[in-house]
């Protein structure tokens, strides 16, 4: 079966891999190189946690997981830095408690001096949850392991104008923020989000996400960077964005990513030493489109948390594409 994936962000090199563990002949074309920056999955890391909620995401962070460790065997490479997550939260309720406990996951709730020792304040009243399955996966090691296990025919520069031109038995649209140029229909907004860098010594932090009582989901987040140390930004904080146009860090943003740094993290430096952006391409309920319309398959999954399900969301358009 010839089948053609557009876009090479971690949705598309994940559809690749699981589309050749099926045997399928693959052709993946990016209209940009493969470490571009212009999407959504560039950068040394990203938060893999299976704590969540829902149970329904912690069932597919579970399976992602196993997809993690199938990628790491065949690559040889270390994908996940299981350094752990703590989950800050102004009312317990908000924690992933019951829903960990609904799918038999072991927690265990932090006091102040215990989250005093990983670097970071626990607020006066708020409770901190850790998971140890978690910590971060090096996004550009995986999308690179992702396409060189596939040995799929990957084409860069290679703009796709119309699904027509393709010459494939099914076509899979991982398109991140351009999916709606070339799938009328998909439900999806983007936005420009920024992130920041700091400076930390020592060995990998915790990744940490703040509950916030607003959304019900998370804030702030900060995670593991193999470089500065640290890297942290704001969840859905950023503002509307054209794929195609060209966007810098948002200043407001960086000053409430380095006072919350200023706040969270009292041995860090909270001067920024590298600033970055990135693009959100999000659901009304920040669920993912999976989905079969005749020979195409659409894979949007993004709403700033995809990247950790990527395994399992590629071996599910896999499913989609050759059914
Ligand atoms: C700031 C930020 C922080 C995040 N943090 C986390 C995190 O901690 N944990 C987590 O799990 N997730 C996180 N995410 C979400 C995660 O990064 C995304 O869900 C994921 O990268 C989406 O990948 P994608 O392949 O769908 O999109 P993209 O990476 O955008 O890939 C789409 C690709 O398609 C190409 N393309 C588009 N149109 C065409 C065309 N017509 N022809 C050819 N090529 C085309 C584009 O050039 C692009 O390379 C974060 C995202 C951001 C922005």
């Amino acid at each position: 079966m010839r089948v053609a994936v557009v876009g090479a962000g971690v949705m598309g090199c994940a559809a690749a891999w699981a589309l050749r563990e099926r045997g399928a002949d693959v052709t993946v074309h990016e209209q940009f190189d493969l470490d571009t920056a212009r999407g959504s999955s560039h950068g040394r890391s990203r938060i893999f946690r299976i704590a969540y909620p829902e149970p329904y995401w912690i069932r597919l962070a579970q399976e992602a997981y196993t997809g993690w460790r199938d990628l790491e065997r065949a690559s040889g490479e270390q994908l996940l830095g299981l350094y752990g997550l703590v989950e800050l939260a102004s009312d317990r309720t908000l924690t992933s408690a019951r829903a960990l406990d609904e799918c038999g996951v072991s927690y265990r709730l932090l006091d102040a001096d215990e989250v005093r020792s990983l670097g970071a304040v626990l607020p006066e009243g708020w409770t901190a949850l850790r998971t140890e399955d978690a910590g971060v996966v090096f996004a550009d090691r995986a999308r690179h392991a992702f396409l060189d296990v596939a040995g799929a025919d990957v084409r860069t520069g290679s703009r796709v104008e119309s699904l027509d031109e393709l010459d494939a038995d099914a076509v899979v649209v991982t398109a991140g923020p351009w999916v709606g140029q070339l799938v009328p229909g998909v439900p999806v907004h983007v936005t420009r989000e920024t992130l920041a860098y700091f400076h930390r010594e020592g060995p990998p932090p915790p990744s940490i996400v703040d509950l916030n009582a607003e959304t019900g989901g998370h804030g702030m987040y900060s995670l593991h960077d193999p470089v500065h140390g640290l890297k942290a930004g704001a969840h859905h904080a950023g503002s509307p964005a054209e794929p195609d146009s060209d966007g810098a860090p948002d200043g407001a943003i960086v000053a409430r990513i380095s006072a919350w740094v200023r706040e969270r993290f009292p041995d860090v430096d909270p001067e920024p030493v590298e600033m970055d952006t990135c693009l959100y391409t999000t659901t009304a309920d920040q669920s993912f489109v999976l989905d079969r319309r005749g020979n195409v398959v659409v894979g949007s999954a993004c709403s700033g948390h995809g990247f950790k399900f990527a395994p399992a969301v590629g071996r599910r358009l896999a499913e989609l594409a050759t059914a």
